[in-house]
């Protein structure tokens, strides 16, 4: 038997049996040995290249998991997406004159087109990005990270969200390149407030810990108009959720959103930490996680998880 949900105007076929299908595809996904857990960072390069957990939270407020759904991991740069709404939120319009919203076909961490388009970032979920995000924050919030965790931790209905301290400071002392992108956009006159007290906040959001229900319950409201569905509250206007949408969609999975548009079509974020979020508008989120990442930085299981889910749904917003 199957419950329909609507999505995009197409019926999306809803198993009964979800837990058994997510069952089935994380048990395929353990046979996908290819990536390479991060090793940037000491913090990161010592977790368990065998976690893996998928995650399917739907609007009527189901949750179904599968695999290691409980532990918390690094999110990364899934923490754009929060950083973003903050800053979305706060600056209106005015915030796409200091950053686009184009893809960027670089690595997420790349200089040499920052230089050639004078401190301007392609989109904010590349790092020149969300750094400019940060200094948003950093300059209109008196305390920027109280201001996010606290938000994050609203959206998923839990304070157990935290920041792992010892990956903050990792991640200041092997940030250099990011460090060199920061001083380079305020030499652009693209930064307004201190370079380190940016670079700090941007760290210490990469830094933040949760599980794959966390995040797929957090971010709800963007599959569903802006609006969490838990709590029925407005999060964002439903322009701003189909805008960051559109982001993550072009721009959310790194180099290799085109291949994931192209075979998934979903708009999603993922980070190296080995996270994947992809959200089916009208129906709910869909969370994955497994360490190591491909040559692109994405999760391979978390890749396979998704891709697999979808098709056999018929997810595709396309
Ligand atoms: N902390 C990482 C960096 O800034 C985040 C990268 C990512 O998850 O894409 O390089």
């Amino acid at each position: 038997m199957t419950h329909d949900v609507i999505s995009g105007g197409q019926p999306i076929h809803a198993p009964d049996n979800l837990k058994q299908l997510l069952e089935d595809i994380l048990q395929q996904a353990m046979t996908v040995n290819d990536g390479k857990v991060a090793d940037y960072i000491p913090a990161l390069a010592e977790v368990k290249a065998d976690y893996c957990a998928l995650t399917v939270a739907t609007l009527d407020g189901n949750v179904t998991s599968v695999g290691d759904s409980n532990k918390p991991f690094s999110i990364q740069s899934i923490s754009k997406i929060y950083g973003l709404m903050l800053a979305m939120e706060r600056l209106g319009d005015p915030l796409w004159e200091r950053v686009q919203m184009e893809p960027s076909g670089q690595p997420f961490n790349s200089i040499v087109q920052l230089e050639w388009e004078k401190g301007i970032p392609r989109n904010p979920m590349i790092n020149a990005g969300a750094i400019l995000v940060s200094d948003v924050l950093v300059s209109h919030y008196s305390a920027s990270k109280s201001a996010l965790l606290s938000m994050v931790r609203g959206l998923c209905g839990s304070e157990a969200v935290c920041v792992d301290s010892r990956v903050h400071e990792s991640e200041r002392e092997h940030g250099a390149r990011n460090a060199a992108l920061a001083y380079l956009m305020k030499s652009f006159n693209n930064i307004e407030s201190d370079v380190e007290e940016v670079l700090d906040h941007y760290f210490w959001q990469c830094a933040l810990t949760m599980n794959t229900e966390q995040l797929a319950s957090s971010l709800a409201f963007l599959a569903n108009r802006g609006q969490c569905p838990r709590s029925g509250k407005q999060i964002t206007s439903h322009r701003d959720a189909q805008r960051i949408n559109a982001l993550m969609s072009t721009s959310g999975m790194y180099d290799q959103s085109g291949q994931f548009a192209f075979t998934v079509g979903l708009p999603a974020k993922s980070g190296v930490g080995g996270g994947i979020i992809a959200i089916v508008p009208d129906y709910g989120v869909i969370s994955a996680w497994s360490p190591p990442l491909n040559s692109f930085g994405n999760s391979a299981r978390g890749m396979f998880m998704i891709r697999e889910l979808a098709n056999r749904l018929g997810l595709s917003v396309y």
